[in-house]
């Protein structure tokens, strides 16, 4: 089942108006990370300047506190790695 993933041409965060993008909001993050947790190029996303910097330095950050692994092992293929990411609501 293919499903079209980065297809639309509109900055999500725009349309879901989020005005700041933290290190712990796993699930803003992700809609910017490839399946082997790469930052994915606005042009794919079409995630506006703005808030592809934001996204950017959350990455980063979560990167620093191992939210987020720097890289995936090549012979792991995951099918959704966010499984395995814990998002930190109930700290
Ligand atoms: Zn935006």
């Amino acid at each position: 089942m293919a499903r079209r993933k980065y297809g639309r041409k509109k900055c999500k965060y725009c349309e879901e108006k989020v005005e700041y993008i933290g290190y712990k909001d796993i699930e803003l993050i992700k809609y910017s990370l490839s399946e082997r947790y790469k930052i994915m190029p606005r042009r794919l996303t079409g995630t506006c300047k703005k808030h592809q910097d934001m996204v950017q330095k959350a990455i980063k950050r979560a990167r620093q506190v191992a939210l987020i692994p720097y890289v995936v092992d090549r012979h792991r293929v995951i099918e959704n790695p966010f499984d395995e990411i814990k998002p930190l609501k109930s700290k």
